[in-house]
């Protein structure tokens, strides 16, 4: 259930110190070293999983009931004005730890974080195509 060499195993166990903001048997939360904006955060399970695909559901489940619990503890103590959750699979989307993390990212007017993305364009038909595209693989 741990991987060697896994940087976050070693934080969310308790080997590597971090500035964490909330602990329980299955999970660590950890400020962010490069906080995309004050407060960044991120719940690491103690149990490793590479990514979503890999995640165990019991897991999933409990990660965004705290998710849901830090949000509100979070923009409370920080009073942030709203509220990113953030989680990448493979390095195309942007993960660089290939541990499983949820990121908690307060948002505050006027901050620098930038998590946009520019909108493209779809027909009704294209939509339609790969909707069953997706619906075919379940
Ligand atoms: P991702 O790009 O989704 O894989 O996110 C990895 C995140 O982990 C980045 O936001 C990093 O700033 C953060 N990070 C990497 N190493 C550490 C560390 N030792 N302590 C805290 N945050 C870290
Ligand atoms: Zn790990």
């Amino acid at each position: 259930m741990r991987k060697e060499d896994c940087i976050f195993c070693k934080i969310a166990n308790g080997e590597i110190p971090s500035a964490t903001i909330y602990e329980d048997g299955d999970f660590r939360v950890i400020l962010d070293l490069g906080p995309a904006a004050k407060g960044h955060a991120l719940i690491l399970p103690k149990h490793h999983f590479d990514n979503l695909y890999d995640l165990d559901d019991e897991v999933a489940s409990r990660t965004l009931v705290l998710a849901k619990k830090m949000a509100g503890t979070m923009t409370r103590a920080l009073k942030c004005d709203g509220f990113n959750l953030v989680q990448n699979n493979g390095t195309v989307a942007g993960q660089t730890v290939f541990h499983f993390h949820l990121h908690l990212i307060p948002r505050y007017e006027g901050d620098k974080a930038n998590l946009g993305w520019t909108p493209g364009k779809a027909s009704p038909e294209e939509l339609a195509k790969i909707a069953e595209e997706i619906k075919r693989a379940e």
